[in-house]
């Protein structure tokens, strides 16, 4: 890289980081508990025990839970040493609730990007993770979402985020597939076209899949 650009970049102002909040999302706690207890008299469930005549609130305050997110500041830094190989962080602990069942995914995401101009602090990344995943989602959605985020903000030379998640909506219920994983990835930029970061990443990232749903090509 040329002298005249690292003295430039050396001599930019810090940046101020990005405050990523998300819209307050509209929860009535009240609508809510008297909605999952009709649901409950619906399914045949009796409410009316001393172990049960709760339960409606705690349903309310867990999903309620489930689906919040916190702000954050994503604070990216000036690649001042010109790193540019692959920036990886795997086994970020993901949390999620499909949005066809309504039941968990919970699993792990690996986010990996190879810098451009700046970098990111690491634990970022699963600041990122937990925002897109803290929603009605479905894994696929949830693994091109965390991808194209940190194309937009960060503007690497590549991208590629894996997720592998057991649902319980498989686990428990239909057919009851048990310990199946499923193994989502988005690979952009020169992970998508060069087969040599490409292949970097993907050997660090997958484990023998059970079920693939991946956009790789
Ligand atoms: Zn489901």
């Amino acid at each position: 890289m040329s002298c005249a650009l690292t003295t430039a970049t050396a001599l930019a102002p810090a940046r101020p980081p990005l405050h990523v909040a998300l819209p307050p999302s509209q929860v009535d706690l009240a609508a809510a508990e008297r909605a999952a207890t009709d649901l409950l008299h619906a399914l045949g469930i009796d409410t009316d025990t001393e172990s049960l005549r709760e339960t409606p609130r705690r349903m309310v305050k867990a999903y309620a839970e489930l689906f919040r997110t916190e702000d954050f500041d994503l604070t990216t830094f000036p690649n001042d040493e010109q790193y540019d190989e692959l920036v990886l962080v795997r086994d970020i602990p993901l949390r999620s609730v499909c949005e066809h069942h309504l039941l968990p995914f919970v699993g792990v995401a690996h986010v990996g990007y190879l810098p451009g101009d700046r970098i990111l602090g690491l634990s970022k990344l699963a600041r990122v993770v937990e925002m897109f995943a803290r929603r009605p989602q479905v894994q696929e959605r949830l693994t091109r979402q965390i991808a194209d985020w940190l194309q937009a903000q960060l503007n690497p030379r590549g991208v590629g985020v894996v997720i592998e998640a057991e649902h319980l909506c498989m686990t428990m219920r239909g057919v009851r597939a048990g310990g199946t994983d499923t193994i989502t990835s988005t690979l952009l930029g020169a992970f998508r076209h060069d087969p040599r970061s490409r292949a970097e990443f993907l050997a660090l990232t997958t484990s023998a899949p059970s079920t693939s749903a991946g956009s790789r090509a």
